[in-house]
């Protein structure tokens, strides 16, 4: 079903009534129903006073300097004004209409992973990872064969739909499955990813809030708690609440909850990541075209952005813009939007050490539900962003095991890795998997790997050049 389409609104003027006539149509509060489009000022200071004032940001165009906001009600339209925004023009959207038919439901998802297991055994495994609060399967797909390559394998994870109305998300996810398994044993780039990794997908985090997006409120954000639901990319326990970078307040787009953690979504993702200890994580987003990287409050950089920031950058240079004008850009959510805090991607990298990136993908001329012909270029142009993690798996670090004297894997071990761009500060158990192993990216140079485990500590002094190193450590 094709989305009508619905003229700019230029004038305040003619936008106030037109707004206002459309809030009968509201039948509660959460049925969003027209986009502002803000014309921004080169520091883009509006971002962080309507982030912070609690309105719903759809997205940016860091090209024009533009910002789209979700009007959720008269009062909205009317406190926007108020602020003495430069208002280019104010879109209906019609949010009860159901996404384009193609995109896809919790239970379609489950269907086309089932499917991928079915025909690709030996390569795709498929696990219920937990439930969401209203009890939907949160699934994970492991691609990998087993059959081939390292015995420690180090875990990469890709996953989508933290906020339910970014349905395009989960496509991107789904591609990156077809494409490793249909191109496996053809393709040598994917045949070598697949033997030597473990490619986790989790295309949808969040399945009741997708089910709000197929039941009538296509605007849905958040998870299902309560009536209001709680954003669950607010919600992780590192700086949860921490910088102003969300709400406390249940009705607003990124309410954080109750408390840190405090929703399954959030706790079934964080119990995968200590089991998995991924070295690279994408989530995506949309829309803006952008990469974001640790960390999300003000003034902060990742301990290590001379090896986490070039990546990101990387990516964002990969991946071109859906209008032709250039790349994607890259920074952290401070320096390309606002405060963000009990984000995914802080938690990941700043408990576990795991280089965690989010990408919004698509531009604001898509928005969150374009027509499904808009589906193939966006996930191609993606490709060679997350092919390039795959890619770094090969490239400078540390892979290393840690294991007794017959063999059997070490699990309780703890890693430190001091040097150039390390976490030196703060040593403690980084990266070992439940099978002994670890893998650090790192940049070229010098480091001192301390492994420690009963009080007993050993020290390798390793150097790192283009390939990755190996290191046996027997305990
Ligand atoms: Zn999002």
């Amino acid at each position: 079903m094709a989305k009508p389409t619905f003229a700019w609104l230029r004038a305040m003027a003619v936008a106030v009534p037109f707004v206002l006539s459309q809030s009968a149509r509201a039948a509660d509060e959460q049925k969003a129903f027209a986009i502002a489009k803000i014309l921004l000022t080169p520091d883009r200071a509006e971002l962080r006073r309507l982030s912070a004032a609690g309105y719903d940001i759809a997205g940016v165009n860091l090209k024009s300097n533009t910002a789209d906001i979700i009007l959720q009600g008269p009062r909205d339209s009317l406190s926007v004004m108020a602020l003495g925004l430069n208002v280019l023009g104010i879109r209906s959207i019609d949010s009860l209409e159901i996404p384009d038919s193609n995109y896809k439901t919790p239970e379609k998802v489950t269907e086309i992973i089932q499917n991928w297991v079915r025909q690709y055994p030996n390569l795709a495994h498929l696990e219920s990872l937990g439930k969401s609060l209203n009890g939907r399967d949160i699934w994970g797909v492991r691609i990998t064969n087993e059959a081939s390559g390292p015995a420690k394998k180090p875990t990469v994870l890709f996953n989508a739909e933290h906020h339910a109305r970014e349905v395009m998300t989960v496509e991107v996810v789904l591609d990156t499955g077809d494409y490793l398994l249909s191109n496996y044993g053809k393709d040598p780039k994917v045949t070598k990813w697949v033997d030597d990794s473990e490619i986790w997908l989790i295309p949808m985090v969040n399945p009741d809030g997708s089910s709000q997006v197929w039941s009538g409120k296509n605007m849905w954000r958040k998870n299902n708690r309560g009536n209001y639901g709680v954003d669950i990319n607010r919600n992780y326990p590192f700086k949860w609440s921490g910088c102003g970078g969300s709400s406390a307040f249940p009705w607003a787009a990124d309410y954080h909850g109750a408390a840190a953690a405090s929703e399954p979504e959030t706790q079934v993702m964080m119990q995968f990541i200590q089991r998995t200890q991924p070295v690279f994580n994408i989530s995506y987003h949309s829309y803006s075209e952008i990469v974001i990287y640790p960390y999300g409050c003000d003034g902060q950089h990742a301990e290590t952005r001379d090896v986490v920031e070039p990546i990101g950058q990387a990516m964002a240079e990969s991946i071109p813009s859906e209008t032709g004008d250039g790349t994607y850009r890259a920074g952290t959510a401070w320096e390309l939007l606002y405060d963000v805090d009990g984000s995914d991607i802080d938690w990941m990298y700043h408990d576990h050490h795991v280089l965690a990136y989010c990408i919004e993908v698509t531009s604001d001329q898509s928005g969150f539900q374009p027509p499904f012909s808009h589906r193939q270029s966006t996930v191609e142009s993606v490709r060679p962003a997350w092919q390039l993690l795959l890619d770094k798996l090969d490239q400078s670090g540390i892979r290393g095991w840690v294991h007794d004297k017959q063999g059997h894997d070490v699990t309780d071990a703890s890693v430190a890795i001091k040097g150039k761009n390390s976490f030196s500060d703060q040593p403690g158990v980084w990266r070992i998997k439940q099978n002994g192993s670890f893998h650090a990216i790192l940049n070229p140079g010098n480091y001192q790997v301390s492994i420690t485990v009963n009080g007993k500590t050993i020290n390798r002094d390793v150097t790192v050049g283009d390939k990755v190193a190996s290191l046996d450590i027997e305990i």
